[in-house]
């Protein structure tokens, strides 16, 4: 058993939480808010609600509100100078794991030299360390998918390569998380689902990861429970305050699951299918991919974990036959995808060619290869087309 523990976000969890800003003591007296380019920011009032409770603590706000559902570079750049020239001296990223993804590079930047791919490690980043930390960061998450607001991570796509890579250090855990799922009604059922999908992989990923240990189980293990038992419930009827706050909860301990343990190769897969068809959702993305991704591993890696994580989801793996509990992940998998109407995914509905899956599976390996490296069978650039071709509708 060995693990490393780190975890330094204060986190306000609850209905109502957002009114902490008004009261917390904020980490200085000009906040850059990031949202996206998107209305419900501003239609649902939280923007207005976020700038009044800064007003009310003594802080003023600058918005860039241009951020994409897969952010990209050059928007981290512009934000940035804006941050820089505008004399903000806090980011808050207000919104869905593009927001606060974007919030976490712009921190970054705001206090670094150079460009954003000078400190990306992968694909063509140069991997430089940061030497000036970041801005500090506090993440406002109106979603239940990313775990952002609970792990250091940030996506960031290079539009003109197809890069789409994860980056993150001890600077770039918030230093303040709200999470209010009051935020999180009205959320439509579409995209309640690919969040909540999204989550869910992060602790199965987090489980079958050669660095999982009992410390992020503990985390996963209930993440996959009450997703399984409550994102159907929030997909159905959004208004169900139970079920988002659930939701909201699980995507929080898969944030801590991403902290602890890591994602795998899934990940990767899916980064190479919305870095060249940015119109993909992340959650949809994977949702597609997964059967075919899991049933892959099926019989390559032991079996208990695939038993642990069908336990979680409900079914009665000890009245099975042992050599057929890891496939009863399989089916709960299949049958969660179904309750929240995925079951229609295709990767051609988005575009995608069969022709382009040799490009997909080494755009995957280059940008993204040290998931691979946490795989607990090692796919072959060979294996990695064959989970695309299955996956492929
Ligand atoms: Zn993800």
């Amino acid at each position: 058993m060995k693990f490393t523990h780190y975890m330094p976000s204060r986190i306000f969890f609850g209905a109502g939480a957002l009114d902490q800003i008004g009261k917390i003591g904020l980490p200085g007296k000009k906040a850059l808010i990031v949202i996206s380019a998107g209305k419900s920011m501003r239609q649902n009032g939280y923007l207005d609600r976020l700038i009044a409770l800064l007003r009310q603590n003594g802080a003023e706000a600058v918005v860039f509100d241009k951020i994409q559902p897969n952010p990209v570079k050059s928007h981290v750049m512009e934000a940035a100078e804006l941050a820089r020239s505008a004399g903000c001296d806090f980011v808050i990223g207000l919104g869905g794991g593009s927001s606060i993804d974007s919030a976490k590079s712009i921190a970054v930047m705001a206090k670094n030299p150079g460009d954003y791919w000078d400190y990306v490690g992968g694909g063509s980043g140069k991997g430089q360390a940061v030497t000036n930390g970041a801005l500090p960061i506090i993440a406002v998450t109106t979603t239940a998918g990313t775990g952002t607001e609970a792990d250091p991570w940030t996506v960031i796509t290079k539009e003109d390569t197809n890069e789409k890579i994860g980056y993150g250090n001890d600077h770039t855990f918030p230093l303040v998380s709200i999470v209010d799922p009051e935020l999180m009604l009205s959320v439509p059922p579409h995209l309640t689902a690919y969040q909540g999908m999204d989550a869910f992989f992060h602790a199965a990923e987090g489980v079958i990861a050669t660095c999982a240990s009992p410390m992020g189980d503990l985390y996963a293990l209930k993440s996959i429970e009450t997703i399984a038992r409550w994102l159907p419930v929030a997909v159905k009827d959004g208004s169900n305050q139970e079920a988002r706050a659930q939701m909201a909860f699980a995507n929080m301990l898969s944030g801590f699951v991403e902290s602890i343990s890591s994602c795998t190769s899934e990940h990767s897969l899916e980064h190479a299918l919305s870095a060249y068809h940015p119109e993909l959702p992340h959650g949809a993305g994977l949702t597609i991919l997964s059967v075919a991704y899991f049933s892959f591993f099926l019989d390559r890696i032991p079996g208990h974990l695939y038993e642990s994580m069908a336990r979680a989801m409900g079914k009665d793996v000890d009245a099975l036959p042992a050599d057929q509990r890891p496939a009863a992940f399989i089916t709960a998998l299949k049958k969660l995808i179904a309750a929240c109407g995925l079951d229609g995914l295709k990767m051609s509905d988005y575009g995608v060619r069969r022709e382009e899956i040799p490009a997909l599976a080494k755009n995957a390996r280059d940008t993204m290869g040290g998931l691979f490296e946490l795989d607990r069978y090692k796919l072959s650039f060979e294996d990695t087309v064959t989970i695309f071709e299955k996956a492929y509708r």
